[in-house]
């Protein structure tokens, strides 16, 4: 009698499948590989940093130019 063992097939378990999905990139506030939690940043200091440029009116947005009136 012959005994068939299944051989188990194994399985691909998907464990720490950690193919990134987007390569490092440099962070724009430091230069640092980015980090994906904090894309394109590399922390969460950097990002802040970054809003807070936006915030402060460096960047120009452009936009529908406002009537200057002075009155
Ligand atoms: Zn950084």
């Amino acid at each position: 009698m012959v005994e068939d063992k299944q051989a188990k097939v194994k399985t691909a378990e998907a464990k720490d499948n950690v193919t990134p999905l987007r390569a490092p990139v440099k962070c724009p506030e430091c230069g640092k590989p980015s980090q994906r939690a904090f894309y394109p940043f590399c922390s969460n200091r950097c990002r802040s940093l970054d809003l807070n440029r936006w915030l402060s009116g460096r960047y120009i947005l452009p936009g529908p130019k406002l009537d200057e009136e002075e009155e």
